[in-house]
């Protein structure tokens, strides 16, 4: 299969990327999470030089598509005023950090004061060499629930105590409380470096660098596991609030106001294409159902039921979104998800890169010169079982 082309760096709002339909805006709500100030600005930003669709990102990041040129400053000012700027997209780059959105509020939450120290510490010049994708994760809370998101340096939990492990070792080093976590989740980023971590091209992750032979210190490395890791939390009542997933990982600017109206004091954005509302606990007075959607997102962009169909199916934004892209996406995946078996998973790749999913899938279609490639239990880069399918071979495939 022809590799697709990889840029190796992610969009930000200073540096956007050109795509298909306009400009990729990716907006990083500082700790993950927004004021219901930020999330109407944000929709309205959406509205006036978008889509006007937000996107979740699986790095709980937020985009704005089809962005022209011209009315990218305009954007970066609205941006700013909504305190969802960075000073510069060097310090934007670094930022690259994902915290538990089901964590308490308020600001004495440990995770929020580990995210909040970390955020302040990578602002630090001598971090700047670290690539783009390289990434922190905050998942100390009760339950480990972010294990399968992918980041270098992780403080997690091991019963009452925080521990700092990196990406590709099973264990890490118990720390003695935040502070310390975020000192030594900063250390290792800097022996990363030091140690050759980054590559002639600019890129670099922690998982290969060890597996590549590199030897962590002993004074960065410990023998403490993680607490048991816990599956996803699904669409629906989550502890003392409520998580709502959005089909194909895209919200009307509509909808997001809706949400901002809910009466919580924050919308936390997840990496698993959902948005938490952590205070509220029955939006449904608040949300009536949606019919005039665009076709390839489905009744309503909002899902608040755990079984619904579309949440077995992971689509990018292939064309004509894409450029990398020979087929449309995810208006098949909405046609396929009703024909999916009860337990049955699907990842709809535009390419071989795989940027929704990149991993393994009980069935994943790969869009290759305008047809797809099936593959079985297996990544969108794997050997196909079958090729070059039309989209109506597909859904005869699948039943109808
Ligand atoms: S996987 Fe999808 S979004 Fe990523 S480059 Fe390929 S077509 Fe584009």
């Amino acid at each position: 299969m022809s590799a697709p082309t990889i840029k190796g760096w992610c969009p930000g709002a200073h540096r956007p990327m050109m795509s298909g339909d306009g400009l990729v805006v990716r907006v990083r709500p500082p700790l993950g999470e927004m004021t219901p100030r930020q999330a109407r600005g944000l929709a309205d930003l959406a509205a006036a030089h978008g889509h006007g669709v937000v996107e979740l990102t699986n790095r709980a990041n937020l985009q704005l598509r089809g962005v022209a040129e011209a009315d990218h400053p305009a954007l970066i000012q609205g941006l700013a005023a909504l305190d969802l700027l960075d000073a510069d997209s060097a310090a934007e780059r670094r930022r690259n950090i994902v915290t538990d959105p089901f964590r308490p509020l308020g600001v004495d939450d440990v995770q929020t004061r580990c995210a909040a120290a970390l955020t302040r510490g990578l602002a630090s010049r001598d971090l700047a060499p670290l690539p783009s994708k390289f990434g922190f994760v905050v998942d100390a809370g009760p339950e480990r629930r972010l294990a399968g998101i992918s980041g270098d340096v992780r403080i997690e939990a091991a019963g009452a105590h925080l521990l700092v492990r990196a990406d590709g070792r099973a264990t890490g080093r118990m720390v003695a409380n935040a502070a310390a976590a975020v000192r030594l989740a900063l250390e290792l980023a800097r022996w990363f470096l030091a140690s050759g971590g980054v590559g002639p091209d600019g890129r670099g992750r922690m998982r290969r660098h060890l597996a590549a032979g590199a030897t962590l210190p002993p004074e960065l490395s410990g023998d403490t596991h993680p607490q048991a890791d816990r599956p996803a939390p699904r669409p629906g009542p989550i502890g003392t609030g409520i998580g709502l997933a959005a089909a194909f990982g895209l919200i009307r600017a509509q909808s997001l106001h809706r949400l901002a109206d809910s009466g919580a004091r924050v919308l936390r954005i997840t990496p698993f294409r959902m948005v938490f509302l952590p205070d509220v606990q029955d939006l449904s007075v608040h949300d009536p159902s949606v019919h005039d959607l665009p076709p390839m997102i489905g009744a309503s962009d909002l899902i608040f039921d755990g079984d619904d169909p579309r949440l077995r199916v992971i689509a990018c934004s292939g064309a004509p979104a894409c450029p990398q892209a020979s087929v449309a996406t995810r208006d098949l995946a909405l046609k396929l998800a009703a024909r999916l078996p009860e337990k049955g998973q699907l990842h709809i790749s535009g390419c071989a890169k795989g940027c929704a999913h990149p991993a393994r899938s009980e069935l994943t279609l790969v869009g290759r010169a305008g047809a797809f490639d099936l593959v079985r239990d297996g990544a969108p880069w794997d050997e196909p079982l079958r090729r070059g399918a039309s989209p109506h071979q597909i859904l005869t495939l699948f039943g109808g």
